[in-house]
């Protein structure tokens, strides 16, 4: 999309082949229903706060199919405006799967195609393990087209997929349990942050099991773990990793090298190994978030379309995760900055918000700076808690700048806000 729009506004000729529905990932079965689904999630929460603060309700009931028509209707007004921005900006659609034939053609509808350039911008598709009974289970992909919701669900998986729909389904009231392989969740985020993410979400009702990992599952849907323990669900969601659409492309014909995992191997400037073909996004399994993808997809344009060669920088990408709490965060984790710098300083907060401390709400908001003791820099900031995507958006841009840790003191909070305490820590953590 962004790729597309932007080429045809420097000049070029552009076309675009689809073969699902337009917006991608993102849009369809991605970070838009995601976020729409946790915000539907978090109202139990809100309804119990809002009694703290007087307000009488009756017992609050939720239907899901109301969540879903509504989602579905919101997300098909998106899928016309993404196709009418692309149309409107010049490009021509085919509504059809593509296959890269050679350096400069590609068939698409039983119609071949030459170009100049190609842009491979196929994206990514999640990984069921090959265990018996792989097909009883379900994926993102599913999720967000269930028919009702189960009584029971077991997601899969210790990344922010799991996470945010094991928040969605127990917001939602169901039962649900987290089963992860590993010893912690959130691995390549602060340890702080997937220690304490663990601890917010368990206080909120999600059995959370660590190194543990499904066997197989058999009709019912009885879930066999690797050690022999069993466990019930009526529904089980794999989001265990999500493996680049580079299958039957036609890229290795076309003397496209693919990295091991089948991703595009691109440089900097997203270029493969054919000089005329470009590959973008989370094909290239780089990192993997819309706003990344789209910023590829703009620096390529420039690069090929307004002789302005920009490589896209991957430094400092702040990153969310939409479970409950929210967790958020932007630069190197205290690990990675030890690693990089040797001597760091450390600060931590907890807290509970503002918003809670007239009921019974056990949630802790965690704050986190981690500074480069030499040169001073902020090199890494860590939250979980109410908005913290929000919250970390803006300190994202002080990271970016490499604002110094007395910077962040200099500046005023806001009060009384949560973001505050992140120019209010002063004490180093031991
Ligand atoms: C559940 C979930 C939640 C997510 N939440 C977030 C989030 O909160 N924030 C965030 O930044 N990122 C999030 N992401 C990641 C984000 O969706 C991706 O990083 C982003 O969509 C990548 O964009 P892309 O253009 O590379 O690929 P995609 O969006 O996957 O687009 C690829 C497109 O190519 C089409 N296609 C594939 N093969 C062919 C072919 N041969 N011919 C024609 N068309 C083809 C597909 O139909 C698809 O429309 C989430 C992903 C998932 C799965």
């Amino acid at each position: 999309m962004r790729a597309s729009r932007f080429a045809a506004s420097y000049g070029a000729r552009v076309a675009v082949a689809e073969s699902g529905r337009f917006g991608g990932t993102c849009v369809n079965v991605g970070c838009i229903p995601k976020k729409l689904f946790s915000y539907a999630a978090h109202y139990r929460e809100d309804f119990a706060v809002a009694k703290s603060f007087g307000w009488m309700l009756g017992e609050p009931k939720f239907d899901w199919r109301t969540l879903v028509v509504n989602k579905d209707r919101e997300i098909a007004r998106l899928n016309g405006v993404y196709e009418s921005v692309l149309a409107k900006a010049g490009a021509k659609i085919l509504h059809a799967r593509a296959k890269v034939i050679d350096a400069h053609t590609v068939e698409a509808g039983g119609e071949r195609y030459t170009a100049r350039h190609i842009l491979v911008a196929t994206g990514a598709w999640p990984q069921v393990p090959q265990i018996p009974g792989r097909e009883l289970a379900i994926t993102s992909n599913e999720a967000f087209f269930l028919a009702k919701l189960p009584r029971r669900a077991l997601v899969v998986g210790g990344g922010y997929i799991a996470l945010e729909f094991a928040s969605i389904f127990n917001g939602l009231g169901v039962q649900t349990t987290l089963a992860y392989r590993g010893p912690r969740l959130l691995r390549g985020f602060d340890a702080d942050l997937g220690e304490r993410i663990t601890e917010e979400m368990g206080k909120k009702g999600i059995d959370i099991r660590l190194q543990t990992n499904p066997a197989k599952l058999d009709p019912g849907i009885r879930v066999t773990y690797e050690g022999g323990a069993t466990q019930q669900a009526d529904l089980v969601m794999f989001a265990t990793g999500r493996k680049p659409n580079t299958a039957a492309l036609g890229l290795e014909n076309a003397g496209v090298k693919l990295a091991a995992g089948g991703a595009v191997a691109v440089n900097e400037f997203s270029q493969s190994s054919v000089d005329s073909i470009h590959a973008i996004g989370d094909v290239t399994d780089r990192l993997n978030l819309t706003p990344v993808a789209t910023a590829e997809g703009m620096a390529l344009a420039k690069t090929l379309f307004r002789n302005e060669p920009t490589p896209v920088d991957h430094v400092n990408v702040p990153t969310a995760v939409f479970s409950d709490p929210n967790l958020a965060a932007v630069g190197l984790s205290e690990e990675a900055a030890r690693k990089r710098y040797g001597q760091v300083d450390v600060y931590k907060t907890a807290f509970r918000a503002l918003k809670l401390t007239l009921g019974m709400h056990e949630e802790r908001t965690f704050m986190k700076l981690v500074v480069d003791a030499a040169s001073q820099r902020v090199v890494g900031a860590h939250m979980i808690g109410p908005d913290a995507g929000e919250i970390i958006q803006g300190i994202a841009i002080a990271v970016k700048l490499g604002a110094t840790k007395a910077q962040f003191d200099a500046t005023i909070g806001i009060h009384p806000t949560a973001a505050e305490e992140f120019v209010t820590m002063r004490e180093k953590a031991d």
